[in-house]
């Protein structure tokens, strides 16, 4: 037996939309959430990684490029993980 996150009612198993209040059941979006946070968390390692090396490495691009990105990835990581918050307390 599964619950509505949002109403609390109880819910058979195929069900994936709550009868009480039509919230979503299951964790099919804040997978997606999960995965795409996943995805920029690694990007966000690799930028960085790329800003810590890049006034030894030539071949990267310059640091302040480095910074740029990794700071734009900083703050895409923190909204994905706010937005995949916000979907599992629905
Ligand atoms: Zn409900």
């Amino acid at each position: 037996m599964e619950r509505c996150l949002d109403c609390n009612s109880l819910l058979t198993k195929e069900e994936t939309v709550c009868v009480e209040c039509g919230t979503k059941v299951g964790v099919a979006d804040a997978g997606m959430g999960d995965f795409v946070s996943m995805i920029v968390s690694i990007l966000f390692y690799l930028s960085a990684a790329a800003m810590v090396s890049s006034p030894f490495v030539s071949k990267l691009p310059s640091f302040s490029v480095c910074f740029i990105v990794t700071c734009a990835l900083l703050f895409v990581m923190r909204t994905a993980k706010d937005s995949a918050t916000k979907v599992r307390r629905r």
